[in-house]
This record gives C-alpha cells, sequence and structure tokens, in this order.
C-alpha cells in the first residue's frame, strides 16, 4: 500500500539524529537506502544498521554545501544504484547568536548547509528523477522557519528559504510526476538540541500542546508518508 517496497531513497544527515531514524524507518518499510553524511563514521552505522533490518544499504561522505562535492557523490550513488526515487533533503546545522554578535561567518555556515545543501542535492538528483517521471523529495525545513526565535536569524532564514524552495520547486517539477515537500518539525530530542539550558528546554515543553518533545521516529513517520503513494496527491 506504501510503494516503498524496493525504491532507493537517498537521505542526507543520515549519520545521527532525524536523518538516521528515517533511513532506518524506511529501511523497515522496504527502501534501501544511500546513507550521506560529512561525518563517514555515522554513515557506516546507519548503514550497518538499515542492513540489520534486511535491506541493502550503503554510506556515502559528503559535504551537502559544496556543489562540486555533491556532484562527486550523486555520481557515485548512480553508480550504486541506477534509480534514485527518494530523496529526503535533512543535513542541517544550527549556529546560535544574536543578530548584534552574530558574525558573518556564522551566518554563511548555516545558509550554505541548511538552504544551499538543499539545492545542491535536489538539482543534482531532479535531473535523473525528471527523465524517469518519478521523484519523491522532502524537505527538513523548522517551526523555526514559520515563527521565528530571537538568537536563530541565521537558521530561521534557511529554514524559511527552505519552505519557499520548496514550493517553487514543486511548481517545476509537478509534471513529470516529481513531488516535492517540506516537513517542519518542532522540538526534537537530538544531538542539535540536547546542549540547551535545562530552563530554555522547560520553556519549549510548555509551548507544546501534547506537553513532550518528538522523537527523531515521529518526523522519519511523516516523511514515510510523504513519500509513499498514500501522498501521491500532495507536492508543495
Ligand atoms: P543532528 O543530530 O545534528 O544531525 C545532523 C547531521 O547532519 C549530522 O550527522 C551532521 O554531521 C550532518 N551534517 C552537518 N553538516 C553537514 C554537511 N555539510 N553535509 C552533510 N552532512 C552534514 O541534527 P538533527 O536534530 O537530527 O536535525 C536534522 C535536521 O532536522 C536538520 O536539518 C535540522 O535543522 C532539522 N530540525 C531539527 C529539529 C530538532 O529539534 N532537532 C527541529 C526541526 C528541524 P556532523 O555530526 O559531522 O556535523
Amino acid at each position: 500500500m506504501l510503494g516503498i517496497d524496493g525504491k532507493t531513497a537517498v537521505v542526507t544527515g543520515a549519520g545521527q539524529g532525524i536523518g538516521r531514524d528515517i533511513a532506518l524507518l524506511l529501511a523497515e518499510n522496504g527502501a534501501d537506502a544511500a546513507a550521506v553524511d560529512m561525518n563517514e563514521a555515522g554513515a557506516a552505522e546507519t548503514a550497518a544498521l538499515a542492513r540489520a533490518k534486511g535491506r541493502e544499504a550503503a554510506a556515502f561522505r559528503c559535504d551537502v554545501g559544496s556543489s562540486e562535492d555533491v556532484e562527486r557523490c550523486v555520481r557515485e550513488i548512480l553508480a550504486w544504484r541506477a534509480e534514485v526515487h527518494f530523496l529526503v533533503n535533512n543535513a542541517g546545522i544550527a549556529r546560535d547568536n544574536l543578530l548584534l554578535r552574530m558574525s558573518a561567518a556564522e551566518w554563511e555556515s548555516v545558509l550554505r548547509v541548511n538552504l544551499t545543501g538543499t539545492f545542491n542535492f535536489t538539482k543534482a538528483l531532479s535531473r535523473p528523477m525528471i527523465k524517469s517521471r518519478f521523484g519523491r523529495i522532502v524537505n527538513i525545513s523548522s517551526v523555526i522557519g514559520v515563527f521565528g526565535n530571537a538568537g536563530q536569524a541565521n537558521y530561521a532564514a534557511s529554514k524559511a528559504g527552505v519552505i519557499g524552495f520548496t514550493k517553487a520547486v514543486a511548481k517545476e517539477l509537478a509534471a513529470r510526476n516529481v513531488l516535492v515537500n517540506a516537513v517542519a518539525p518542532g522540538f526534537i530530542e537530538t544531538a542539535m538540541t540536547a546542549a540547551l539550558p535545562e530552563e530554555r528546554r522547560e520553556w519549549m515543553r510548555q509551548q507544546i500542546p501534547l506537553g513532550r518533545f518528538g522523537s527523531g521516529r515521529d518526523v522519519a513517520a511523516v516523511v514515510l508518508f510523504l513519500l509513499s503513494d498514500l501522498a501521491s496527491y500532495v507536492t508543495g
């Protein structure tokens, strides 16, 4: 019913956290996964965990912010698998600071990974997807990109950018049966959020109707839906 079985997914930032949970939930539902990450050891561990679920999986080291590195990585992935059906642009970083203290490097590094990285991988993989008249792309944005947050101007701008990018590309690719969507998770328990002070975490918990933080699996479930045949009328 999901239509995931036997298909191939590329998940960026799959070396840990939400990306790993996405790769593993896809494997549980019958997809093979290319686990892409800067952290080669983490990606290799994710691929091993996916293989333990009975699917094929491989790890690829790549800096999503570099278009040359992404082109090289996509060539390697396409040598491993002739067709890629799913792309999940999940790699992301945060470098928080108040605007007046934010350095150009903090601004640029976050835009480079979160927004340019999404552009790089989408551009590189949409060509073969267009050719085969099938593709599903899910970009991981954030509630911060919708509501904003003090101390995260760079992160908020990058994640709002991901939403605009998603809506534009969805319109370009819909006629070729390549569907493009974004997910904007709230506070998810991963390494990215573990470092926040307890006081801040408690304040955030109070904003959440369910009164608890989400898990990577919660995000992965939404991604699975958007990649599946159940969402074949959902784009942008
Ligand atoms: P995470 O635990 O920090 O994992 C992110 C992964 O991306 C890491 O393995 C990291 O590798 C990798 N990465 C960083 N820069 C990269 C690059 N240039 N090229 C390739 N891989 C790179 O973060 P997470 O919490 O799972 O977040 C995953 C995504 O969800 C991000 O886009 C994040 O913005 C988004 N998100 C998270 C939350 C949350 O509350 N956690 C909420 C909303 C949205 P290294 O370890 O080597 O840096």
